[in-house]
């Protein structure tokens, strides 16, 4: 028999499901704090469950959906990268990466992604599959319980397109947020897409704090298109344009990530265009030079170049700053490590 999985349960479905065995309520919330709150992967560790309840959840339901493959620790900043599998086998990766303000996770929301953005390795090989919300929730959990140290920050930025994988999305943010849960602040996730308009329209009427990051990486429609297939169903004045009803509905400020490629998007007459696409945002452009990819032609702007680039875009009164690369020495980014493991 295909075994369920309870970490996909919230709260009242799992409240639902023990009431329907005949057991009492407050037993469901003392399983969903065991899988939600003390992060166990094994029945044999819930000590306040009768042996008779958690064998007859254990003949139908798993409670980890996930497991931890393997794991590459950089020297120069403990920034440590995760190879998970899936129960049904599929490969992604979750980053940890350590601040002196706390930890934060990038985690995955495919295997795979089908937008084929012409820089990035995840898209390679097209989709595999889209994650569960508890697919979700367990990349956060496993690396919380390795690391021995609390999840302050999520960013969704790992491997796929979260807003291809909406409802999923949402069951994890809401589930990750809950005061039953692990109770992470909204304000302090970060959700990253390559703009797919209806959905960021969709995310805005959530009524969450979350904060919305648009992979945008080109000042213009033209050389949008040259980098990213999904620049032609949606063009940049529709992207402003939900952004800007994002702004007003939540009242937060929008995150534009530009990675810089050397010759297709890094001259100064592209700044000068996205510095006026920006004018009279509330928004923050994030700075980030291109890593190479084996199988992509595409190099990286010089330093210089960049800071040039900010230079400009702060004379401008726009918010702007250059990411800082975490984990250089072991493949940090986003679905490198996944394309060696599948080889
Ligand atoms: N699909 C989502 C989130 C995952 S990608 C999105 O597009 O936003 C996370 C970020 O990494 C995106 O901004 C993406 O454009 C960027 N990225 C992908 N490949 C990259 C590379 N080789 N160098 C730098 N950034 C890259």
């Amino acid at each position: 028999m295909n075994k369920t999985d309870l970490m996909h349960y919230n709260k009242d479905e799992l409240r639902e499901l023990i009431l329907s065995y005949g057991e009492k309520s407050f037993r469901a919330d003392q399983i969903y704090e065991w899988i939600h709150k003390k992060l166990v992967s094994d029945y044999s560790e819930m000590t306040n469950i009768s042996n008779k309840l958690k064998e007859k959840l254990e003949k139908s339901h798993t409670i980890c959906p996930m497991r931890i493959k393997d794991k590459l620790v950089s020297k120069k900043d403990g920034t440590v990268k995760y190879i998970m599998e899936t129960i049904s086998g599929s490969i992604i990766e979750s980053v940890a990466m350590q601040y002196s303000y706390g930890m934060s996770v990038c985690i995955s929301s495919q295997a795979g992604c089908r937008m084929g953005c012409r820089f990035c390795a995840s898209t390679i090989l097209g989709l595999e599959k889209s994650l569960s919300s508890s697919e979700m929730l367990s990349q956060i959990y496993l690396i919380q319980k390795d690391m021995g140290r609390r999840v302050d920050n999520i960013v969704v930025m790992g491997i796929g397109e979260p807003f291809d994988n909406y409802d999923a999305l949402i069951r994890f943010l809401r589930m990750i947020t809950d005061e039953y849960g692990l109770n992470i602040s909204q304000r302090n996730i970060t959700v990253s897409t390559c703009a797919l308009v209806d959905k960021i329209y969709d995310f805005a009427d959530e009524n969450m704090q979350v904060t919305l990051a648009i992979s945008l990486h080109a000042p213009n429609d033209d050389i949008r298109k040259t980098i990213m297939p999904i620049a032609n169903r949606y063009s940049m004045d529709e992207i402003k344009e939900a952004c800007q009803y994002f702004i007003k509905k939540t009242g937060r400020r929008v995150t534009f990530e530009y990675a810089m490629i050397d010759g297709v998007n890094d001259s100064m007459e592209c700044a000068k265009e996205l510095a006026l696409y920006v004018r009279g945002m509330l928004c923050h452009i994030n700075l980030i030079p291109v890593n190479a990819v084996k199988e992509r032609r595409y190099r990286r702007t010089r330093s210089n170049r960049i800071r040039d680039f900010e230079k400009y875009l702060e004379k401008n009164e726009i918010n702007v700053t250059i990411r800082k690369g975490m984990g250089k020495d072991i493949e940090a980014a986003c679905g490198q490590l996944r394309r060696q493991y599948l080889k």
